[in-house]
């Protein structure tokens, strides 16, 4: 036996399976030409964040557009940073959002798909398979180096600004023999296994990305950890094999791995694997007194996505916004393409911001409130009342005792051409509806400042005469209009506003006094829908009440 492969027998003499298995295992995956295979692949240490759901919408519009895979693989070899539940959490946030996995991680335990495990902490044998071959090329090789030693040389090449890592005169234990190896292994020390990188120092290596474009950096000189002494893989090592195992095409991550890129083509290369195409994204950012920073997890609330849930934007709306965020293009589209389906839109990796697309909550929540106009009645109900379930009781409780109401609070001047923008979110809806439930409203009322209180009482004294139960509405703006005349208001705003020492005032002021008798408020939708949704006995009410209230003043 050579010495490479007596050295691979030493480490890992419990490794029976062979690359060549596990190519037979995983085989090149049967898709249509042109069709990329993304995955999205977190640590479990917490919360999604909102950069988190980008890139995960982006990996998932990527492979949805040209009828290919998109998976979830949970990135957990870094044991320290792990939270409890973490995979739910990612799970859950990805399910909230409607990013649905093709394969992957689809609870703390489970999975589904061909190409797994798909949780990094499974696949130990796996990886030590191909460092076990890597060993037995000489590509690979045992490093006893202490933490105190590693410390020391660290420290030193700081002092002499020399590039930090294991290279050259560092890398101690290059051409250990296997005798020592075994006599150290014997002793018990422990050991990690590094590469044994064939860089050079005046090597460059270029690359296409196909966001960021042509990309040279240097060649990676440094002789990586590929397995920590505790057998499980560093991120570099467990990226090449996932990724070219489980047949990702497209790695689309953040732009904070870029520099890590010469590492990865040279383990590509080395373990003789077709490397994938690479997508770096620039970080979300938002702009501060100014300038721009990069959206903070530690300074803004709406970095969590678990706020957008308790806010309650729908997830059409967040697929709205996330689309503008990834395509500039997306906002002409989507205008001139009102009603089409977001799946139609073409969209481009390639045409990703590459200075980092810019967060405005002020933009989502017109977003949202677009969205949201288009929806219908029915559609509304159904989606404020599963929010309100988790987030308001008492409106949930309102919304259910009483459907048809409520249906009927969200159909008014819904459905038609141009469609009301008062809603952004399902937390707008409490306020948006009070004035429909005494339970919400207390009654108070902003009555316009430009009449007397007489005047208003007597507007609200005659008006309850005239209003009639079933009105239809194209009468009953001409029946305000005739009452108005009647009273001394001009008939129009222009009419008034050429003569005002005519009139009272118009008939807006007058249409604003029953306003203010029937809702409280100054502005709502459409006066004559809301008349009807309350019915005419609650509307005579609120007159006589408004009245009381006036006379009071
Ligand atoms: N686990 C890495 C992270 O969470 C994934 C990077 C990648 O997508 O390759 O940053």
């Amino acid at each position: 036996m050579d010495n490479n492969k007596q050295m691979a027998e030493l480490l890992f003499p419990n490794i029976t399976k062979t690359p060549e298995d596990y190519e037979t295992l995983y085989p090149a995956r049967n898709l249509a030409e042109g069709a990329v295979v993304t995955r999205f692949a977190p640590s479990p240490t917490g919360f999604l964040h909102f950069g988190g759901l980008f890139a995960a919408f982006v990996e998932k519009t990527a492979a949805r557009t040209t009828s290919g895979v998109f998976y979830l693989r949970i990135e957990d070899t870094d044991k320290k940073r792990e939270v409890e539940n973490g995979v739910s959490l990612i799970v859950k946030g990805l399910n909230d959002f409607g990013i649905e996995i093709d394969e992957g991680m689809t609870s703390q335990t489970e999975e589904k798909g061909a190409y797994g495990p798909y949780m990094q902490s499974r696949r130990t044998p796996i990886y030590q398979s191909y460092v076990k071959s890597l060993v037995e090329q000489g590509l690979a090789y045992p490093c006893f180096m202490t933490e105190d030693e590693l410390s020391v040389i660290r420290e030193n090449q700081e002092a002499d600004k020399l590039l930090p890592g294991i290279y050259g005169e560092y890398a101690k234990y290059r051409d250990i023999t296997v005798e020592e190896a075994k006599k150290r292994i014997d002793a018990g020390e422990e050991y990690v296994v590094r590469l044994k990188s064939p860089g050079k120092e005046s090597g460059r290596v270029k690359f296409k990305d196909v966001i960021k474009g042509e990309i040279e950096m240097p060649e990676n000189i440094l002789d990586v950890v590929l397995l920590k002494k505790d057998g499980t893989p560093t991120y570099h090592f467990a990226h090449a094999i996932d990724d070219h195992l489980m047949r990702t095409t497209h790695v689309i991550r953040g732009d904070e791995w870029i520099s890590s890129v010469p590492i990865h083509l040279q383990l590509f290369r080395l373990l003789g694997f077709k490397p994938p195409k690479y997508a770096h994204i620039s970080p979300i950012m938002k702009e501060e007194n100014g300038g721009k920073r990069k959206l903070s997890k530690r300074k803004d609330p709406e970095a969590a996505v678990s706020y957008y849930n308790e806010a309650g934007y729908p997830k059409g709306a967040i697929w709205e916004y996330l689309m503008t965020l990834a395509n500039s293009t997306y906002e002409d589209w989507r205008l001139a393409n009102k009603d089409a389906d977001i799946n139609d839109f073409k969209f481009s990796l390639s045409k990703m911001s590459k200075a980092g697309a810019l967060f405005d909550i002020v933009k989502l929540a017109d977003v949202s409130k677009n969205y949201i106009s288009t929806l219908n009645a029915e559609e509304v109900y159904e989606l404020v009342t599963e929010w309100a379930r988790e987030n308001n009781e008492k409106l949930y409780k309102l919304l259910v005792d009483d459907e048809e109401y409520a249906k009927s609070i969200f159909a008014i001047e819904r459905g038609n051409a141009k469609p009301r923008k008062d809603i952004a979110k399902w937390g707008d809806v409490e306020n948006y509806v009070s004035y429909f439930y005494s339970e919400l409203w207390d009654g108070q009322r902003a009555f316009p400042e430009n009449l007397s209180k007489d005047d208003m009482i007597e507007i609200l004294e005659l008006y309850k005469q005239i209003y009639k139960e079933n009105t239809a509405s194209e009468d009953w703006f001409p029946a305000v209009r005739d009452m108005a005349v009647d009273l001394g208001y001009a008939k129009a705003p222009k009419e008034y506003k050429k003569n005002p020492d005519a009139y009272k005032g118009h008939v807006g002021d007058v249409a604003g006094v029953i306003r203010a008798a029937a809702t409280g408020r100054l502005n709502t939708p459409d006066l004559y829908e809301i008349l009807q949704v309350l019915g005419y006995d609650e509307v005579i009410k609120r007159f006589d009440d408004a009245i009381n209230t006036l006379k009071d003043i």
